[in-house]
């Protein structure tokens, strides 16, 4: 029985069928497809992504029961997790998870699935996911579980909430998917977090690789008093663009492009090393050496 934090250990594995495997594998029509949300199982962003991502491979979709929307990297600890396939007409075969978006990759990718899959999507989720949104969506943590395990991820979210245009976004996102595959993927896994406009002709706006601009602080929290009478709060809205300049995913879509960015995990500040060091180490050998 492996643990899950040595299970994790594999985010520097390359895929067991190698690019050129993947790129056989696709034109084989047997590329497998993870697919997830945050928004939850019944969420019309994650029907829509899986309708699209139809015919492309061998599809899973593995999605949480409840809406759990920002609610970042969570895994579930401290209870079991269950599993059922759903019936719905819409959802039918999704398998539905009693947890949140990244418990659902990690037991889809360690338990549920037969095999690894070579491509992890997530979304289409409902509203956007820039700047400093990423650190708090499900929808890029999903997507980064199974980058975290060594597997090539994109997170898709439509810029507005509300679903407007679900069908254009639907069709870029297999577009994308289509052309990565055509291109042959990259040798080394990657995360893509893509945001598209609520347009109708979102499949055939330019696209930008952005970087994350950032957020102002959130809006103040919102206070009330419940009907029991206790003080309760509601987390305000996060905050407008701060920065936001040329060159990010904010600039690209309030200009109506689809914005791609490149993401990474490492939250080293590599560039301040130095000055902690200077700091705060203290010099003296280490026990083993080195
Ligand atoms: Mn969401």
């Amino acid at each position: 029985m492996v643990s899950s934090l040595e299970a994790r250990d594999d985010r520097q594995a390359r895929h067991p069928r190698g690019v050129a495997g993947v790129t056989a594998a696709y034109n084989a029509g047997a590329m497998r497809i993870l697919i997830a949300n945050d928004d939850g199982y019944l969420a019309p962003g994650l029907t829509a992504l899986a309708q699209a991502m139809q015919g492309l491979g061998e599809i899973d979709v593995v999605a949480p029961e409840q809406n759990a929307s920002g609610t970042s990297n969570a895994l579930t600890l401290n209870r079991p997790l269950s599993v059922f396939v759903a019936q719905g007409s819409a959802q039918q075969g999704f398998r539905v998870v009693s947890g949140t978006p990244s418990d659902s990759v990690h037991v889809a990718l360690t338990g549920l699935l037969p095999q690894r899959p070579d491509l992890v999507v997530t979304g289409i989720n409902q509203g956007a996911n820039m700047g400093d949104d990423t650190l708090y969506s499900g929808t890029v943590a999903a997507a980064m579980e199974g980058y975290l395990f060594g597997i090539p991820a994109i997170a898709f979210s439509q810029v507005d909430k509300g679903w407007q245009h679900l069908d254009a976004a639907a069709r870029l996102a297999r577009a994308l998917v289509q052309q990565l595959l055509q291109q042959g993927l990259p040798e080394a896994p990657f995360l893509l977090n893509v945001n598209i406009p609520n347009r109708a002709d979102a499949d055939t706006l330019p696209r930008r690789i952005t970087r994350l601009g950032r957020r102002h602080a959130s809006e103040p929290v919102i206070r009330q008093v419940s009907p029991r009478g206790e003080t309760i709060y509601w987390i305000g809205p996060a905050g407008d663009a701060r920065e936001a300049g040329e060159g990010t995913d904010f600039h690209a879509t309030a200009r109506a492009a689809v914005s791609i960015t490149p993401l990474q995990v490492d939250l080293t500040d590599h560039a301040a090393l130095p000055a902690w060091r200077g700091r705060l180490e203290r010099p003296g050998p280490l026990e083993g050496g080195a």
